[in-house]
C-alpha cells in the first residue's frame, strides 16, 4: 500500500466535508465551532483512543474552532486520577491543547436538576424494578416490551423517591430512575432506559457527596450541551443511542449538541479496548500500561514512535463510516518514514564476536568520521574510535558458510562500515568447540572516503571498537499477538499473546556517544548492508 501523505492531508474526510458545508453556509460560525475529547478515566489512552484525539482536535485546528477535554467520570468504581494525569500527559505529548478541561462529574448537580425536570414534566419515573425484572421486561428487537407496575407512578411521588434515593435512603440496585418513552419502540435504547442507578460508591472526585450516579446516555449528550459543543463525535456502537441523545435534548429544551458517528480505529495484531489491556497489565503479561509492545500511547512513545508519525497515521488510515481493521504495517511505516529523516544512525551490536586485527598496532586508535544521518538536509558527523579489537554481529560471521551467504567467512573479505575492509585469518575456539574470537587483518589502503586498494567486497557490516564500547542491555519488541484479529479467534484472546514478543540482549556493545543522549532520543541502529 503506498500512500503520498501531501495529498492525503489535503483532502478532508467525510465530517472535515460536512463541517466546512456547515461554515460555509453559515448554520454554525467559526467561534462557535466546538468539538470534545470525552475519555472515561479507567484505564491509559490507546491508539484508537489516538484517532480520536486527532480527528476532534485536528477539526478544530483546521476550522479555527476548539476542543475541550471531558473526562467522562461517571462510574466512580473503575475510574482513577492516574488516570487523569496520563490522559492530560498523552495528549499534550500528541501535540494538542484543549481549550477547557471539564468533569462530566462537575455537573452532577445540573444534571440532578434536569431529571427533576423530566420528573414534572411526567417523563421520568422511579423504578423498583431489579435489574433481572427490567430486563425481562425489555422484550427483544421483534417484540415490545412490557410496561413496569412502576411506570405509572405519580409525579409527587417520583419526586420523593428520586430525593430519597439522593439522600442514601436505599440500598444499591433497589430503585432506578428510568426516563419514560416508549416500551415499543423498535429501537432498544427508547424503551424507558436508565437514567440514574444507586451506587453507594466513593468516587475520585465528589468523594461521597453521591449515592446515586447518571448513566451514560443521561451524562453524556447532556454535558454537551452544557458546554455547547456543536459536534459530538463518537464511534459507530453510539449511532443507535442517538435517538435517545436528541430525545433528552429536545424535552429539556437545552442546547441542540448534534452527534455524528465514524468507525472505531482497529489495527491487526492487537487488541483496543481498555478492558483487554487492564486484564494484560494486571495479569502480568506485560510489564504496565506503558510496555513498549502495548498499543497504548504510553507504550507506543515507549517503543519509539513519535508524535508526529502517530498523527500522520492517524490522517493517513483516515476515519470511515464502515468497520474496518487498518493494516499493522502502516503504523510501522508511518514511524519508519518519520524516524528516517530525524532519527541519528549509530553503531551497536546485538550479539557481539570479537575480532582482533592482528596487523593493527596494540596502541594504535583511530578517529573516523561517521555520518549521522544519510536522508538529512544538512549533514552532521560524529566521531568513532577504532583500535586492534573491535566486535560484530554474531550473524555477520559464518564458518562454514552456505553460497550466497556475502558477510564474513574464513579467508573471506568484507567492509566495515565507515573503516576498513578486513580478512578473516584464523577462527579460535574455546574447548566446547564454539567460536570465541576471530582473527583478522585489515588492510590499511582501504580506508573509508580514500580507498585505493582496489579491492570489491560484497557487504559492509557495522561494528563497535571495544576498547571504547559500551555494554547495553538491547530488548527487541516484536508484535504483541501472533494472529491478526486477537478479537475474533475462539477463547480467550490472551492465549493468542505471541511468546518471541520481547528478546533481551543483556551483552549489547554501542557506541560510548550514546551515554550523553536523553531518554526519548530515536536513534537508528545501522545493520549490515550487502552491496
Ligand atoms: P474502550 O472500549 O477501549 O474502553 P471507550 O470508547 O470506552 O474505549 P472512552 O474513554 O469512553 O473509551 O473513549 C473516549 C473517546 O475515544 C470516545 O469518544 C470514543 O469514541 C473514542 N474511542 C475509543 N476507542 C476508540 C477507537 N478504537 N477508535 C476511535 N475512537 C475511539
Ligand atoms: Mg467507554
Amino acid at each position: 500500500m503506498s500512500h503520498n501523505n501531501k495529498t492525503e492531508k489535503e483532502s478532508l474526510n467525510f465530517l472535515e466535508e460536512l463541517i466546512e458545508g456547515e461554515l460555509q453556509s453559515g448554520r454554525v460560525s467559526k467561534e462557535q465551532l466546538l468539538t470534545r475529547f470525552p475519555p472515561e478515566p479507567n484505564g491509559y489512552l490507546h491508539l484508537g483512543h489516538a484517532s480520536s484525539i486527532c480527528l476532534n482536535f485536528g477539526i478544530a485546528k483546521k476550522f479555527g474552532g476548539r476542543t475541550n477535554l471531558r473526562f467522562d467520570d461517571t462510574n466512580p468504581v473503575t475510574e482513577d486520577t492516574e488516570y487523569v494525569e496520563s490522559i492530560k500527559a498523552d495528549i499534550n505529548w500528541l501535540g494538542f491543547q484543549w481549550a477547557n478541561e471539564f468533569y462530566a462529574s462537575d455537573y452532577f448537580e445540573t444534571l440532578y436538576s434536569y431529571a427533576v425536570e423530566l420528573i414534572k414534566k411526567g417523563l421520568a419515573y422511579v423504578d423498583d424494578s431489579t435489574a433481572e425484572q427490567i430486563a425481562a421486561m425489555k422484550g427483544t428487537p421483534t417484540q415490545a416490551g412490557t410496561d413496569s407496575p412502576f411506570r405509572n407512578r405519580s409525579v409527587d411521588e417520583n419526586l420523593d423517591l428520586f430525593t430519597r434515593m439522593r439522600n442514601g435512603e436505599f440500598k444499591d440496585g433497589e430503585k432506578t430512575l428510568r426516563a419514560k418513552i416508549d416500551m415499543a419502540s423498535p429501537n432498544m435504547h427508547l424503551r424507558d432506559p436508565l437514567m440514574y442507578r444507586i451506587k453507594h460508591a466513593h468516587h475520585h472526585r465528589t468523594g461521597d457527596k453521591w449515592c446515586i450516579y447518571p448513566m451514560y446516555d443521561f451524562a453524556h449528550g447532556q454535558s454537551d450541551s452544557i458546554e455547547n459543543i456543536t459536534h459530538s463525535i463518537c464511534t459507530l456502537e453510539f449511532e443507535v443511542h442517538k435517538p435517545l441523545y436528541n430525545w433528552f435534548i429536545e424535552k429539556l429544551g437545552i442546547f441542540p449538541s448534534r452527534q455524528f458517528e465514524f468507525a472505531r480505529r482497529n489495527i491487526s495484531y492487537t487488541v483496543m479496548s481498555k478492558r483487554k489491556l487492564l486484564q494484560l497489565v494486571n495479569e502480568k503479561i506485560v510489564d504496565g500500561w506503558d510496555d513498549p509492545r502495548m498499543p497504548t500511547i504510553s507504550g507506543v512513545r515507549r517503543r519509539g514512535y513519535t508524535a508526529e508519525s502517530i498523527r500522520n497515521f492517524a490522517d493517513v488510515a483516515g476515519i470511515s463510516r464502515r468497520e474496518n481493521v487498518t493494516d499493522y504495517n502502516l503504523l510501522e511505516s508511518c514511524l519508519r518514514e518519520h524516524l528516517n529523516r530525524i532519527a541519528a544512525r549509530t553503531m551497536a551490536v546485538i550479539n557481539p564476536l570479537k575480532v582482533v586485527l592482528l596487523n593493527y598496532g596494540e596502541d594504535k586508535t583511530e578517529t573516523l568520521k561517521a555520518e549521522n544521518n544519510p536522508e538529512a538536509a544538512e549533514k552532521t558527523y560524529r566521531d568513532i574510535s577504532f583500535s586492534r579489537e573491535i566486535y560484530i554481529e554474531k550473524d555477520d560471521f559464518m564458518e562454514h558458510a552456505p553460497e550466497g551467504f556475502f558477510r564474513l567467512t574464513p579467508g573471506g573479505m568484507v567492509r566495515l562500515k565507515h573503516a576498513y575492509i578486513i580478512r578473516c585469518e584464523k577462527v579460535v575456539k574455546n574447548d566446547d568447540g564454539s567460536i570465541s574470537e576471530i582473527h583478522c587483518t585489515y588492510i590499511p589502503e582501504s580506508k573509508s572516503g580514500q580507498d585505493k586498494s582496489g579491492i570489491k567486497v560484497k557487504s559492509v557490516i557495522h561494528w563497535v571498537d571495544a576498547a571504547s564500547a559500551v555494554t547495553a542491555e538491547v530488548r527487541l519488541y516484536d508484535k504483541l499477538f501472533t494472529v491478526e484479529a486477537p478479537d475474533a479467534q475462539e477463547g480467550d484472546f490472551k492465549s493468542y499473546i505471541n511468546p518471541d514478543s520481547l528478546k533481551v540482549f543483556s551483552d549489547a556493545k554501542v557506541e560510548p556517544a550514546l551515554l550523553k543522549h536523553d531518554k526519548e532520543e530515536r536513534f537508528q541502529f545501522c545493520v549490515s548492508d550487502i552491496l
